[in-house]
């Protein structure tokens, strides 16, 4: 356990020595960090005393909230019968074949294997090394180039990065090449004057243009979230994915879902592309697969890869010392089973989900806002200077950043992106906590407005 010190000491500690993921260290270091203590149910609580409705899941993954008594068992346990062994050389252990079992079983039917990581990056660097290896022993070696979308995520390790279309990520290092970016199914922001149904089949077809520039021979695969989830819950207009499914399957290119943030109930389904009815090859996971009570993430692997990569012999020369960690994999196995045995994920998709939705949408009538879109259990909105021309306030994006703080003075989580402001509750949210995120956030935009004006 960590000592007992005042706010004061632990952010002097924090800013001293701790180098926090995505942060600007000098600026952080001048603010301080908010420091979080405890988290009950959907509630966090900081080490001032406030309590704060979480409408992220902690970082899109604590899917069942805080209090799962049956995940920290099941790691106990873990942790005390068999602590660590590892997946290589031959060798397997109960809680890493039984999650195989289990994961397959919830996936779509056609996929029925699974390859372990620690995280979602890593899932996607696997995912890059698996569709070499799938075109090389298929004697297709040529085939390399893989297709992503601007501002799509994929995680932060160079090839995860790389794949992802995050401009201030992408200054910051020399990206892997093989790797093209096309436009984001974004309506409000890109789609102007056109209707969203002709604006989804004309970005989708972007990637057949693209495949037949570079030549349908040389193109891998295309890789996608199927709601983007850090650029902002991209919600694509519902023509998106029926025509990207039709490409892929017309020129052979194997069809990657990101299913990080989506995978495991995010939608009302238990992955995001059933619920658009896409049919993966590949699907990195993360995030929700063990509601983030332990580092773990994987690919999920279709018959039609699976086949290649078993059938023609050889080693597969990657994998990590925690491939499929016992004590990642028992929480992933409690997860599972709770999020099943307590229906939760029938709740968002049939009764929660539909009246966030419509709370939510309620938000619309707010001066600052611009748009509000939303599918299950995520949901965005565009703040805006101009409802009608989609004029933003300035290129800083502040607008985003002070209704972020507002939100957290009124005692709720919202992330800002730039100046879209999104939310992924728990999916154990309630429709009186659902009414209480809705109310907390009407109140930030009210502060919002008196700030910006
Ligand atoms: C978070 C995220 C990742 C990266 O996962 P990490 O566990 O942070 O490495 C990859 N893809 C998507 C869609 C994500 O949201």
């Amino acid at each position: 356990m960590s000592e007992v010190r005042s706010t004061a000491q632990w952010q002097e500690l924090d800013a001293k020595h701790h180098l926090h993921p995505f942060t600007d260290f000098k600026d952080l270091a001048e603010k301080g960090s908010r420091i979080i203590v405890k988290a009950e149910g959907v509630y966090i609580y900081d080490s001032e005393g406030n309590q704060i409705l979480d409408g992220m899941a902690g970082l899109w993954c604590c899917n069942l909230g805080y209090d799962r008594k049956e995940i920290v068992d099941a790691v106990q346990q873990q942790l005390t019968e068999l602590p660590f062994y590892n997946n290589f050389f031959q060798c397997s252990h109960p809680p890493s074949i039984e999650l195989s079992r289990l994961i397959t079983e919830i996936a779509p039917e056609h996929m029925n294997n699974v390859f372990y990581t620690n995280s979602g990056s890593e899932a996607n660097d696997t995912v890059i090394r698996m569709i070499h290896r799938f075109w090389d022993l298929q004697e297709q070696p040529q085939r390399k180039t893989i297709i992503a979308r601007k501002n799509g995520y994929h995680g932060s390790t160079i090839a995860a990065g790389s794949l992802g279309g995050m401009n201030g990520m992408h200054k910051q290092y020399a990206t892997l090449p093989g790797i093209e970016h096309i436009d984001q199914p974004y309506w409000f922001g890109e789609g102007g004057d056109m209707d969203p149904a002709e604006f989804g089949v004309q970005v989708a077809r972007q990637l057949e243009a693209k495949i037949d520039e570079l030549g349908a021979d040389k193109v891998a695969a295309f890789i996608a979230e199927p709601i983007q989830g850090a650029g902002g819950v991209i919600v694509p207009p519902e023509t998106y994915w029926p025509e990207i499914s039709r490409i892929c399957k017309e020129k052979g290119i194997l069809l990657v879902c990101d299913e990080v943030i989506c995978g495991f109930g995010r939608t009302g389904e238990w992955f995001g592309s059933s619920y658009y009815g896409a049919e993966p090859d590949l699907m990195p996971f993360a995030k929700g697969v063990t509601n983030g009570y332990q580092p773990l993430g994987g690919v999920l692997v279709s018959d039609r890869v699976a086949d290649v990569l078993k059938s023609k012999g050889g080693e597969f020369t990657h994998g990590f010392t925690y491939s499929g960690h016992p004590a990642a994999c028992a929480a992933a196995i409690a997860t599972i089973k709770s999020l099943r045995e307590g229906k939760h994920i029938e709740r968002v998709r049939e009764e929660t989900g539909p009246y966030l939705q419509k709370r939510w949408a309620e938000l619309a009538e707010h001066p600052l806002v611009g748009e509000t879109r939303g599918v299950g259990f995520l949901a965005a909105l565009e703040l805006v200077k101009n409802k009608e021309t989609r004029e933003r306030f300035d290129d800083d994006c502040t607008a985003g950043a002070i209704c972020r703080d507002a939100c957290t003075e009124s005692g709720l989580v919202m992330r800002a992106v730039g100046d879209m402001m999104v939310v992924a509750p728990p999916l154990t949210m309630t429709k009186e906590q659902i009414d209480e995120l809705v109310e907390k956030a009407k109140k930030a935009l009210d502060i919002t407005l008196s700030k910006l004006t």
